[in-house]
């Protein structure tokens, strides 16, 4: 029977969780949603000199804002199988377990080497000119372990409380073959591995231990991970060989980096591309860098996350826009490219303007009700809706909406002085006080009207359109350019229009 699909998401706070850390997170959703399986969050916190404050209710907070919530996990589900600390789970003895078994069955061992002792090695070997210097098959005969040392003295060392951290033994020349969904069968030599730390002298797990028990313990279906973990998998998968557990280990799939727009390498937390590298807004409080989120700079969770799926996956059709559920739909793992995949911030906008164009008036207009330029105005509910209507297809960003209309609240006091040198004339000036004399007679006001009443205004002036739409717009708005003429003059209304075009007519010299 095939296992329930159970994936975890499994970041450690070591800081705010950054863009490339949403993506694992949201492929993970996706995959859990579409198999109706589970989607837990595991917070490894075995490192605890890397520990940051804050970041693990950043993390929790960055999920729900982009609405991929765990169903289990730190901060969600109803705690029955809690803790999902590794911290806690330590508390419990869980890992110590499987690192002495381990050690019983010879697979793993104690080393006593100090942190001097260490770089001593690592001089040694580097003087040899060893390619890669790491504690391995060759190098460990000549360090302090229970594979050099007799039974006696390690028990005597033991007893003395001297430190030590317990390392897995790794064979010398052995093939190592494991099967990634994304790459393929992978093939690597022991040789290349390194005899990694399982657990540290302070009793805590590594990751490399505590992924793997966990993952076992949480009965994890799939591991889907960057693609920085893939060096680590031969260790892994020797672990779970050594525990007997490589029958139950999850499938595995490394997900492709995330580039710099120009492709030239990985995807930096400092990248300059003018984009947030984060979810939501994250203040490290250890190096005091900020950093700006995208949820602050105005973007819809729902654009973020489609263009995220997009980076390194797509569904093999034209379709570019998805939803939520379609992506779930979507979604298959045999569609992750393995290739890297360029982060490009001008689609990221496309992304949000195109949400924004989905969006109704109504609900543009509730957004930009919170703005604080608008929120001091307090318009009519009616009114905003139909600037939005207006101004919506220059945006990207509701945060825009001001900028682009602000002149539909508040009359221009100073004009484009491009459109006035060029167009503002004594025939021009008579030309608007006329417009504002036949405005102010209308009986009806909508755009059409008012379009006739300027044309018509026009032919008794003697003046060609071309030479005064323009600056009609910018007698009513201040600026040169904007949403259809006619439609700006309707809305913001006959006696708003007349007192702007009687205004202009002696503001301007
Ligand atoms: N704690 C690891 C990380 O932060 C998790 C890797 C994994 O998913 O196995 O990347």
């Amino acid at each position: 029977m095939e296992k329930r699909v159970r994936v975890r998401f499994a970041p450690s706070p070591t800081g705010g969780l950054h863009m490339g850390g949403v993506r694992v997170a949201l492929f993970n959703y996706l995959f859990a949603k579409k198999h109706n399986g589970d989607f837990i969050l595991r917070i490894e916190d075995t490192d605890q000199t890397r520990y940051v404050k804050g970041a693990e209710e950043y993390i929790i907070e960055s999920l729900k804002w982009c609405g991929i919530a765990p169903n289990e996990g730190v901060g969600f589900g109803d705690g029955s199988h809690a803790p999902y600390r590794q911290s806690e789970r330590k508390e419990k003895g869980i890992y110590k377990k499987y690192a002495d078994k381990l050690i019983a069955s010879g697979n793993a061992y104690y080393a006593f080497d100090t942190s001097e002792e260490l770089d001593e090695m690592r001089k040694r070997l580097e003087a040899a000119k060893v390619a890669a210097p790491q504690y391995n098959a060759v190098s460990r005969q000549n360090m302090r372990n229970s594979l050099t040392l007799s039974e006696d003295e390690v028990k005597k060392l033991i007893d003395a409380n001297t430190p030590y951290v317990i390392r897995l033994k790794v064979p010398r020349n052995e093939e190592i073959r494991f099967h990634d969904i994304i790459r393929g069968w992978v093939v690597v030599n022991s040789s290349q591995v390194d005899d990694k730390v399982l657990l540290k002298s302070d009793g805590m797990p590594t990751y490399h231990l505590a992924h793997i028990v966990d993952d076992i313990e949480m009965q994890i279906s799939h591991a889907m991970r960057g693609e920085e973990w893939l060096p680590s998998a031969p260790a892994h998968i020797l672990i779970y060989r050594y525990l007997g557990l490589e029958n139950e280990m999850p499938k595995l799939a490394h997900l492709p980096l995330i580039l710099k727009p120009d492709g030239n390498g990985k995807l930096s937390k400092r990248d300059k591309s003018g984009l947030p590298m984060f979810p939501l807004n994250w203040f490290d409080e250890r190096t005091n860098e900020s950093y700006a989120g995208y949820r602050e700079t105005g973007f819809f969770a729902e654009a973020f996350i489609n263009m995220l799926a997009f980076l390194g996956w797509n569904p093999g059709t034209n379709q570019e826009i998805f939803s939520i559920e379609e992506l779930i739909q979507a979604f298959s793992l045999e569609r992750i490219n393995k290739s890297g995949a360029k982060f490009d911030p001008e689609k990221t906008k496309w992304f949000n303007q195109q949400y924004l164009r989905l969006k109704t008036d109504d609900a543009l207009a509730e957004i930009f009700s919170n703005d604080t330029n608008i929120k001091n105005l307090n318009p009519d509910f009616a009114y905003l809706k139909n600037v939005c209507r207006l101004i919506k297809e220059k945006a990207h960003f509701v945060n825009e909406f001001w900028d682009l209309g602000k002149y539909f609240f508040i009359a221009p006091t100073i004009y484009d002085a491009e459109v006035v040198k060029k167009r503002w004339n004594e025939k021009s000036k008579k030309f608007i006080s006329a417009l504002a004399k036949n405005y102010e007679a209308a009986s009806s006001f909508g755009a059409q009207h008012a379009e006739n009443i300027f044309k018509q205004t026009c032919e008794e002036q003697q003046i060609k359109t071309g030479e005064v739409m323009q600056l009609l717009r910018v007698c009513v708005s201040g600026v040169g350019g904007g949403p259809a003429l006619f439609e700006v003059v309707s809305l913001i209304g006959k006696a708003g229009v007349v007192n702007r075009l009687n205004t202009a007519v002696r503001a301007i010299v």
